[in-house]
């Protein structure tokens, strides 16, 4: 078959597995075991976070590369949206040529909810789990 398939952001090809969520978040607790008490915590915690956004990068690399080098595959960048039925368009600044096909798989994923709440992202206390992730410098404690 003829595949097309769409991406929203260039941070995410592969999904948010190796990107945002299993690889970078084990990562980080691997990490964590590994640490020995004569590490310098601050020091550490950067090099930690180095590796795994080296890591991230290069399984990102690996899997455009993957589906980059089959010709039955088209890569695409951008947000889909059906404009109508197996129609999608795709929008990238402008909005790029349709697609149509007989199958259309939707595999959106997921995104972190936040409660409606006045000020709740202010003084980035209050986390979700991709910006817990970012959280710079190392919280002191994380409970
Ligand atoms: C912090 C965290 C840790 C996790 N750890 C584990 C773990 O250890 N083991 C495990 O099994 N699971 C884990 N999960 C769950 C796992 O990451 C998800 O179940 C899995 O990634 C979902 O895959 P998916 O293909 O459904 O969606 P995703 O991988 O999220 O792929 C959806 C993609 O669609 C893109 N997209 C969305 N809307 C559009 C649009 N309109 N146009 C174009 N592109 C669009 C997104 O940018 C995204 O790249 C974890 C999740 C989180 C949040």
């Amino acid at each position: 078959m003829r595949v097309a398939m769409v991406e929203q952001s260039d941070d995410m090809i592969g999904g948010s597995c190796i990107n945002v969520a299993c690889v970078p978040t084990k990562a980080l607790v691997h990490a964590a075991d590994e640490r020995r008490d004569a590490d310098d915590i601050d020091a550490y915690f950067a090099s930690a976070v180095a590796r795994r956004d080296s890591l991230t990068a290069a399984m990102r690399k690996k899997n455009f590369e993957l589906l980059d080098t089959v010709d039955s595959v088209l890569l695409v960048s951008g947000r889909a949206e059906f404009i109508g039925e197996r129609r999608v368009a795709v929008s990238a600044g402008g909005v790029l040529p349709h697609l149509s096909a007989e199958t259309v798989v939707i595999n959106t994923g997921s995104q972190p909810s936040m409660p409606p709440i006045d000020g709740a992202r202010l003084g980035g206390r209050i986390h979700d789990s991709v910006t817990l992730q970012h959280a710079s410098p190392l919280p002191a404690r994380s409970w």
